[in-house]
């Protein structure tokens, strides 16, 4: 199939998002850029459609997909309830990066919701977003627009890199603002739960809501056995060809100590990679210039909002320059560190949730 990519601007707007619009009524599937990652949409409303988004990414049917809305009223009509506390979240956090998990309506085919009881429902603020689903006029089913498993897409580049000739449309606005995936936050139990941590933090939620509960899946305590809440975390995720090794270490000492361990250790041919904060590198500077294959700058310790959400970009980086070992500097799990932590966890894998990986 060709791929047609449509850089938005002011003048081709409109017109790309009534082609776009046009072409998800005909049940096809379209990229669209969010304000977290890019999303790979098609018409919730119809099963061959969002059967087309699994096929296309390779995603596992048991991982169930997001729903954008245009708006509060356009998600009550597809959940059975709408408890006080989703009236709380989206009154503060919609639209933006929150996606929030009640119980469905039959309206909502079971392929989105991978066979559960549930669905997951969101409105994105990024303007592109919102003028579709509004040109739609239905909900979107749209999971991140990659091939599932590889690092999420935060550019329209990485959605061409991994999908051109896939599907017939995608609408590219440049970089988006979070680089992060939303918080998944379940609302449908006893205690508001983060399925998943992401845009926004738990601190801010639990200053909305009270008290706010962390999935035994997102720190990896869950056991092999166990039933994860948000089937979609089970997987090894966003991980790039290499292999990455977190540094979630105390002190820049330590750090400095397990990056000297790497270098000494690889072998002739293997490139390494080292992702780390503006303050890190500095400190690292005498060893790394010359030895490390690719340094990548993650953002400055003043603004780990803008460290995270260059993660994905980083760890794509590494991937288009053939790095056989990433080091990726850890942070803290406190506000948006909590979904950083989570992603690299994810990345690298042994197990995905199982744990992290120490040197
Ligand atoms: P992605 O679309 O790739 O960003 O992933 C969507 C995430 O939302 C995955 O982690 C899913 O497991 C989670 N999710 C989607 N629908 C539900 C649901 N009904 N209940 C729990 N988690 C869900
Ligand atoms: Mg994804």
């Amino acid at each position: 199939m060709k791929t047609k990519r449509v850089i938005i601007n002011q003048e081709n707007q409109a017109e790309a998002l009534r082609e776009a619009a046009e072409l998800l009524h005909q049940g096809e599937v379209v990229a669209f850029p969010t304000e977290t990652v890019y999303g790979l949409g098609a018409n919730a409303l119809d099963s061959a459609a969002c059967e087309k988004i699994f096929q296309i990414k390779g995603r596992p049917a048991d991982n169930p997909l997001i729903v954008h809305v245009a708006s509060v009223e356009d998600a009550k009509k597809i959940v059975r309830y709408w408890p006080a506390e989703a009236d709380l979240c989206a009154a503060k956090f919609w639209p933006g990066p929150l996606t929030i998990v009640l119980p469905k309506d039959e309206s909502i085919p079971g392929i989105i919701s991978a066979g559960l009881d549930t669905v997951a429902i969101r409105m994105p603020s990024h303007p592109v977003a919102l003028a579709l689903i509004q040109a739609v006029k239905v909900p979107l089913a749209a999971p991140s627009a990659n091939i599932s498993g590889k690092p999420s897409p935060t550019d329209g580049e990485h959605v061409w890199q991994d999908l051109n000739g896939k599907l017939p449309l995608i609408l590219d606005s440049g970089r988006t603002d979070y680089g992060l995936e939303s918080t998944v936050l379940d609302l449908s139990g006893t205690n508001p739960t983060i399925l998943r941590p992401g845009g926004i933090t738990r601190e801010q939620l639990i200053a909305e809501l009270g008290k706010v509960e962390l999935d035994a899946g997102v720190n990896g305590q869950l056991q092999a056995s166990a039933k994860p809440k948000a089937p979609g975390m089970k997987y090894r995720h966003y991980a790039p060809r290499g292999k990455v090794i977190l540094l979630d270490k105390e002190s820049d000492s330590e750090i400095a100590e397990a990056v000297r361990f790497q270098l000494k250790n690889k072998k002739n041919q293997e490139k390494l990679a080292l992702l780390c904060l503006r303050e890190t590198a500095s400190i690292l500077e005498s060893e790394i210039p010359v030895k490390v294959d690719l340094l990548y700058i993650l953002g400055s310790r003043n603004n780990l909002q803008e460290a995270a959400s260059r993660l994905f970009e980083g760890l794509r980086l590494c991937d288009e320059q053939g790095i056989d070992i990433i080091m990726a500097e850890g942070m803290t799990t406190e506000g948006i560190g909590l979904a950083y932590m989570n992603r690299l966890q994810k990345a690298v894998g042994k197990n995905s949730y199982l744990g992290f990986e120490k040197i």
